[in-house]
């Protein structure tokens, strides 16, 4: 896509949809933290349950017509029109994007059955998806593999007869502790001897498969979510080839058409949780008195309230040209801003979120409002979906490969 053609405008069925979803937020989500958040405390860490005000505001949403926005098989909207929803979601991040069935993993597991699944497949694990009755997990990580590199996951997945054999061990497989998790798409290696990126394959592996066993639940900076990032133990594990997502040595190929989209959605949701944070520091410097009057008065803050702004309107605009361009051209064409948005946006999420822990003083590293967790989240974005330096080095590749604009003085023809 040209920057010429570039139009960022949504449709007026997105707007639509917008204006529902800001009211949703407004009267029934951000109302609901107070109960999520009392019952996950009583509960403790490590129970897993699932609060029973998700499922009243998953039911709100569908009634509203605030569901599978993500799809746009589902939706009939583009990645650009969901890019702004799923910002608006991001304000609540525990709570509003499974409200409307959008939650990373499964909205990512949703797209590759989609794409991929067959149509058994999609009967028996697309519909339920779809309807919010069962979540889902993805295990490619490994704790003894760099796996930041996909080439190096180790999980075999050896073809015996009719069934494949799994053995390995993933961890960070988020989703694997919900009770209502039922699946998980396992990447291992079909064939070690073949070209580096045909090795890897996907297979559905259903939670209840004998050898499936959740080793433990990692916590992220000390806080555990309600769905749980998992180590997962695969210790001969069988399933029917009919199991197999795609074709065998598909899997690499799978992962990254799942994960174009799927990043923009991240993206946006963290500048949701910027523009929250950002909206927070106002309202709290402007009623916060210090040496004769409110820290909103004060240069420096006002430096950082500006400073934040220019931050989220420009990674804003990287994410909605990428989105653009996922529509336009396709995932591969959008990759190098795909990995840009990536590698800008939880920096700026990152950098917002601090500045208003600062604006709050104690209160601000404490679990009295949400910065803490906010801020632990949007850190460990630098890493998950792909660290910083993996992104980086995508995109420095698409740059060398770019022919610059105008000659550069003292070269002679292209390089
Ligand atoms: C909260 C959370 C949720 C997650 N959810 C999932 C999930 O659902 N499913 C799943 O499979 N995984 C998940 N992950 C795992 C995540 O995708 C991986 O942690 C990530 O890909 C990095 O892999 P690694 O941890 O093995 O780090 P490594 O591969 O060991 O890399 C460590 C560091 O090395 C550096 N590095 C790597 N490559 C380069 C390079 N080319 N140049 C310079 N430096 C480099 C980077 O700084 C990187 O952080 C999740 C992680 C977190 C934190």
């Amino acid at each position: 896509m040209t920057d010429q053609s570039l139009d960022l405008r949504i449709s007026p069925k997105a707007a639509e949809l917008q204006a529902s979803l800001i009211d949703f937020m407004n009267t029934a989500v951000l109302p609901a933290e107070t109960e999520y958040e009392a019952y996950r405390h009583a509960a403790g860490p490590a129970d897993h349950s699932v609060p029973p005000v998700v499922d009243r505001l998953k039911e709100q949403a569908r009634v509203r017509g605030l569901w599978n926005l993500f799809l746009p098989a589902e939706s009939g909207i583009t990645q650009l029109d969901y890019a702004t929803l799923a910002e608006t979601t991001g304000w609540s991040i525990e709570l509003a994007p499974e409200a409307i069935n959008g939650k990373a993993p499964d909205s990512g597991n949703m797209e590759l059955l989609h794409l991929f699944g067959t149509a058994d497949q999609r009967d028996r694990w697309l519909s339920p998806l779809l309807d919010g009755s069962i979540r889902s997990a993805f295990a490619m990580t490994e704790p003894a593999v760099a796996s930041s590199d996909a080439t190096n996951v180790e999980t075999r997945i050896i073809r015996d007869g009719d069934e494949y054999v799994i053995t390995g061990r993933k961890w960070w497989t988020s989703g694997a502790a919900d009770p209502r998790c039922r699946v998980l798409v396992v990447m291992g290696k079909t064939d070690p001897s073949a070209a580096t990126h045909r090795q890897q394959s996907m297979v559905l592996v259903p939670m209840d498969t004998p050898g499936v066993r959740v080793v433990r639940d990692v916590p992220v900076f000390g806080h555990y979510d309600q769905h749980g990032h998992c180590e997962v133990d695969f210790d001969n594990v069988r399933v029917p080839v009919e199991n197999l997502l795609g074709e065998e040595g598909g899997g690499f190929a799978a992962a990254q058409a799942r994960l174009g989209p799927g990043r923009i959605h991240h993206c946006m949701r963290a500048l949701g949780a910027a523009e929250r944070a950002l909206a927070m520091t106002i309202d709290r410097a402007e009623t916060r008195i210090a040496f004769g009057g409110p820290l909103i008065d004060q240069g420096t803050v006002q430096q950082g309230i500006a400073e934040s702004r220019i931050a989220i309107d420009q990674a804003r605009l990287l994410c909605k040209h990428a989105a653009a361009t996922i529509d336009a051209c396709g995932n591969k064409a959008a990759a190098p801003l795909v990995a840009a948005a990536k590698v800008s946006v939880p920096r700026v999420a990152g950098e917002v979120i601090d500045r208003a822990v600062q604006v709050f003083g104690g209160a601000g590293v404490s679990d009295d409002v949400p910065l803490a967790a906010m801020w632990g989240w949007h850190r460990a974005m630098r890493i998950f979906d792909g660290p910083d330096e993996v992104h980086q080095r995508a995109l420095a590749r698409a740059e060398r490969a770019r022919t610059p604009l105008l000659s550069l003085p003292g070269r002679s023809g292209d390089r």
